[in-house]
């Protein structure tokens, strides 16, 4: 689905991402994983166009040529290009970003209608059919602020649903949750990813990690360390500095 390579980001003198590549295959989950700061978000933000990486390139297709989209950030980037590869994926965030003055409803679809243009019956439809899934239907009419955190997430999740990406991406999406709220999350995650959904999850829960991705890539000062099958980085990790951080969490 998506190939990024040799990405490469600073912000002023601190260089964040040097030399990043990433593979992701149709159904594949990746987690993200490495201490505070390695530039793991930066990552997921450039492989959606939130953040426009200073050099590389992202390849986006389905293997049929005519699908295919390829921005080379090293030239310069237009507006239409970011656009079209953000319509490929959708973020679901640590912090949920719900919008604070609108229903869960709307909040759901508000992307699909406005931006999608698909019809608001179908949209409506759709995202009735999701908050079901996840067990909110009944929070439909409800603000944000009425919710849990790991309702609100749920929504999160269902809003980039509805948007019917071909990647999903996921910034850390229990960190800011209650413990007793994780567990509900990472269900729906793992749903997700049983279902086939190509995912990038970045985070912070390694025992999850290590039972929901196929491949796990560690990260730390803006390069990639060490990447490879789940249960051979997280259980029998080859680089020192991967052996201290699966160490220091398990
Ligand atoms: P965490 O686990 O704490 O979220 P991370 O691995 O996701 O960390 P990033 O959020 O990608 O790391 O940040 C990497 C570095 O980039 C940090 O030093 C951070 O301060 C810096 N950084 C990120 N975004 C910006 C920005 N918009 N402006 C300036 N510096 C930034």
């Amino acid at each position: 689905v998506l190939k990024a390579r040799s990405l490469a980001k600073a912000f002023g003198s601190n260089v964040v991402l040097r030399d990043i590549d990433i593979d992701i295959q149709r159904g594949q989950v990746v987690a993200l994983i490495g201490p505070s700061g390695s530039g793991k978000t930066t990552v997921l933000r450039s492989l959606n166009g939130l953040e426009i990486p200073d050099a590389g390139t992202v390849t986006f297709g389905s293997g049929d040529s005519s699908a295919e989209l390829a921005i080379d950030f090293g030239a310069k980037v237009g507006k239409k290009e970011v656009a079209a590869l953000r319509d490929r994926s959708a973020m679901v965030f640590q912090h949920y970003n719900l919008f604070p003055h609108m229903t869960v409803l709307k909040n759901i679809i508000e992307g699909p209608v406005q931006v999608q243009k698909r019809p608001r019956s179908e949209a409506i439809a759709e995202a009735e059919r999701l908050l079901e899934r996840v067990g909110l239907a009944d929070k439909r009419d409800a603000y944000p602020f009425e919710l849990s955190g790991g309702q609100q997430q749920r929504v999160g999740i269902v809003r980039a649903l509805a948007l019917k990406p071909q990647l999903l991406l996921f910034d850390e999406p229990t960190s800011a949750l209650d413990p007793e709220l994780v567990g509900d999350v990472l269900g729906v995650i793992k749903e997700l990813a049983e279902e086939g959904w190509t995912m990038v999850i970045v985070t912070h829960e390694l025992a999850f990690a290590q039972h929901v991705a196929d491949e796990v890539i560690f990260m730390d000062g803006g390069v990639v360390v060490e990447r490879g099958p789940a249960a051979e980085v997280l259980r029998a990790p080859r680089q020192e500095r991967t052996k201290l951080f699966v160490k220091r969490l398990q």
